[in-house]
């Protein structure tokens, strides 16, 4: 089943006089369960449509369907709906709270989504399992090294289990090792059945990918299954 659908989708973005046309005409249609690299040259756009597809922004023209709804047709409250239950954001900068433990890191999602403390707590402690760091769940992020923040973020983007995770250059701070350490754990998490959609400009890190996606100039340049992708270990 088609989970994500953009049909002729453009973005302009308007800076006083200039006009910027990151978006020209993307269609692009991601089944669930599908693994996808989104590689490019800087500026070609996978960021601007990393965040259509995250209902973080919308399309100046063209219709972005996501479980068969029309994004511009939902309210406020169900966009940000479905920014906290369906789509697991993982970014480059993780964007923890310094102050925080990682436990409470994880578990902040859950604040919004309505979950009584101990609840909370539950589900913060087993995805931290899940990354494998269930002995660092009272450390504070500075405590802990790239790697493992890193993880802790993943931990964040799963605990709501969102079937769709969006990943904005997921290795981009992380040696090589670490790296593969988080590219095993998008592989159990695609193995598990959900959409992840990746942007990467490592082509190491994109053949983990099943289907890689080039763009270029706003436009799709390519878009092609990889007959091969690299399972780690
Ligand atoms: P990529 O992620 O591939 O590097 P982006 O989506 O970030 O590409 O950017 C695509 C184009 O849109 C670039 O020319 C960039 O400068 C421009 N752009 C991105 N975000 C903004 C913004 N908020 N305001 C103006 N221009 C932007
Ligand atoms: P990785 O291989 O994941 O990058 P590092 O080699 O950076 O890990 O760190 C190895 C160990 O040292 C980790 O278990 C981590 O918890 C610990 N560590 C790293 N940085 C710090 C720090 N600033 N304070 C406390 N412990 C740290």
């Amino acid at each position: 089943a088609t989970v994500i659908e953009t049909h002729e989708i453009q973005k302009i973005y308007r800076m006083g006089a200039e006009k910027v046309h990151a978006l020209k005409s993307i269609s692009i249609k991601v089944d669930r369960g599908e693994y996808v690299a989104f590689m490019g040259p800087s500026g070609s756009g996978k960021s601007t449509l990393m965040n259509i597809i995250g209902c973080l922004d919308s399309p100046s023209s063209g219709t972005y369907i996501l479980n068969r709804k029309n994004v511009s047709d939902m309210s406020e409250n169900e966009l940000a709906e479905i920014r906290n239950k369906e789509i697991g954001f993982v970014f480059q900068t993780f964007n923890l709270l310094p102050r925080a433990s990682c436990l409470e890191n994880v578990a902040l999602p859950l604040i919004y989504a309505g979950y009584n403390k101990s609840d909370r707590e539950e589900k913060a402690f087993l995805a931290l399992k899940s990354v494998g760091l269930d002995d660092r769940i009272h450390h504070k992020p500075n405590e802990l090294s790239g790697g493992q923040r890193q993880r802790v973020a993943i931990a964040r983007a799963l605990v709501n289990d969102p079937s769709i995770i969006l990943a904005d250059e997921p290795t981009g701070n992380l040696d090589t090792k670490t790296s593969h350490g988080i590219m095993d754990l998008f592989h159990e998490l695609h193995q598990k059945g959900n959409t992840i959609i990746m942007v990467t400009h490592e082509d190491d890190i994109a053949h983990h990918a099943h289907r890689i996606v080039r763009l270029r100039d706003g436009l799709v340049e390519s878009d092609s299954i990889n007959p091969n992708p690299t399972v780690s270990n």
